[in-house]
């Protein structure tokens, strides 16, 4: 077997940055996005200052992650060990950039919207030649080869005194340096505070307040800008597969257990609303793609590993358990529509649960790797459900008993979703962990966290509903409850992706 892989020789590497300008010419990249590039960061007091760099890249992982996560298998690992990609099957998901712990993926506004990243020139290796890097490269510090060949150079060189980035994460990058300052291989210690005369802010809207470095802290001086993959689309389907979720769940609880107040309002309304939120939500995915006319790819041509694709099953399955209990209800079929609703239970629960399991797939971004966040969207959904059905309820005119059920459910989702934040944010964990909390919780985003998903979200909501229940109060109460609890959780949806993107991995 060939196992090609890259050693870069820092000893003799002079960051001359051809090599981020050879691979450029070669590969058409874009303007502002690269495959290769230097970095270069700066630490001590004076006069014990250094600046360090490193030229960084796909670290063509053994176990890539980009490679798990991508729902229609456009990355992909050859024979020959390199991780390549193919702009035609991609639907610009970007779901591998969100997963690349080394940030090496861009999206490639030339090739039709779809991601791209180093791939070790593979048209040239096809070709019988090296990739262009190693051509350019004046001191010869790129040295590519087999890594299973114990007689070739990269092997020797590979033998000891190596270091790879981010190894904790076992992705088994199969990049090595030789002579690189260990700082500046930390991606999670060197983009903090950057200095405001290099380097390009990673999220400008997060990162743009950050004095000027002076601090003796390793820090970035020269880095490229990679973007934030997913956004307030994701953010926002976040929150209507919740109430779909949430809706069913409680109507199968109550259908399924022969709960009798108001029961054709919530037989036919939980399948209904479901369904209407599940199209929403739906729409909010494909809406998403860079590419939504090769969405149907997802179903039809799976890479079983991914989330995504799992997910989209998943959803499948409700949306069909869901038509078929309006089905039997309409049809006044209420025995097999008590079967169905037992059946939905724990479809809703894996719809609810499985986007944890999604954000599992990026290890690299380690706020979103919680074990809380799978629970957390459960006590989500139980609150989107019963938010939503006080308010159905308010519309529609129910019992004081049906308004009291959803207010404890209310109150015991907000409860369960409280426990699931305090452990998701107050987990120990590395520095890139305590850099994207600082900034949820002190940061650019401790505004939104603070006063949109703690106080509006939880407190205020939590006292309304235990007001109503305590006092014997109006259903105003509620309501007003229900929409504080739906906005607070778009809030935090929005914090905890930004949070989790906003810190440098490369
Ligand atoms: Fe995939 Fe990123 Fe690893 Fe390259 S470095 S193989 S893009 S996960």
């Amino acid at each position: 077997m060939v196992k090609l892989g890259f050693v870069i020789d820092h000893r003799v590497c002079i960051g001359c940055h051809a090599c981020t300008v050879a691979c450029k010419a070669e590969n058409d990249v874009p303007l502002g996005d690269f495959r290769t590039w230097v970095k270069t960061v700066e630490h001590g007091a004076f006069p014990d200052v250094r600046r360090s760099f490193v030229i960084e890249r796909c670290n063509h992982c053994e176990n890539a992650p980009c490679i798990s996560i991508c729902p229609v298998n456009a990355l992909y690992k050859r024979a020959d060990g390199i991780v390549d990609f193919s702009t035609e099957q991609c639907i610009g998901c970007r779901a591998c950039q969100a997963a690349c712990p080394y940030d090496a993926i861009y999206m490639d506004s030339r090739q039709g919207h779809t991601v791209a990243k180093c791939n070790f020139c593979s048209h040239r290796i096809d070709a019988g030649a090296e990739p262009a890097c190693v051509t350019v490269c004046p001191t010869q510090a790129i040295i590519f080869g087999d890594l299973d060949d114990a007689e070739s150079r990269i092997s020797r060189l590979t033998l000891d005194g190596v270091m790879r980035p981010r190894e904790e994460l076992k992705t088994e990058p199969q990049l090595a340096y030789i002579g690189v300052d260990a700082v500046v291989l930390a991606a999670d210690r060197t983009s903090e505070r950057p200095s405001a005369i290099m380097t390009s802010p990673w999220d400008s809207g997060l990162n743009a307040s950050a004095p000027p470095a002076e601090t003796a802290e390793p820090h970035d001086v020269y880095n490229v800008s990679h973007s934030a993959p997913w956004h307030s689309l994701v953010a926002a389907y976040m929150g209507t597969k919740s109430i779909a979720t949430g809706v069913l769940l409680i109507a199968a609880l109550a259908v399924g257990s022969g709960y009798e107040p108001q029961r054709t309002l919530i037989a036919l309304g939980g399948p209904a609303i479901a369904l209407l939120l599940l199209a929403a939500t739906s729409l909010l995915l494909v809406a998403d793609l860079e590419r939504p006319e090769r969405f149907l790819r997802i179903v039809l041509q799976p890479n079983w590993s991914s989330w995504l694709v799992r997910g989209a099953y998943i959803l499948l399955a409700f949306g069909a358990l869901a038509a078929l209990w309006l089905v039997l209800e309409i049809a006044g079929a209420h025995d097999a529509v008590r079967v169905v609703a037992w059946a939905s239970l724990p479809v809703s629960v894996a719809t609810a649960v499985y986007t944890a399991f999604l954000f599992w797939q990026a290890p690299g971004r380690e706020l979103w790797r919680s074990r809380a966040f799978a629970p957390h969207l459960l006590a989500q959904a139980v609150v989107a459900g019963a938010a939503t059905w006080l308010i159905v309820i308010a519309v529609a005119g129910a019992e004081r008993e049906l308004y009291e059920l959803l207010a404890a459910a209310l109150l015991g989702g907000l409860a369960g979703g409280a426990l699931a934040t305090a452990s998701e944010y107050g987990r120990g964990g590395t520095a890139h962990l305590r850099r994207a909390r600082a900034l949820a919780l002190r940061g650019a985003l401790a505004p939104a966290f603070w006063l949109g998903a703690v106080l509006a979200g939880h407190l205020a909501p939590a006292a309304l509903a235990a007001a109503y229940l305590a006092l014997d109060g109006p259903a105003a109460l509620l309501v007003a409850a229900a929409v504080l609890a739906l906005a607070g959780q778009a809030t935090q949806d929005e914090v905890w992706l930004r949070a989790g993107q906003a810190v440098s991995q490369s």
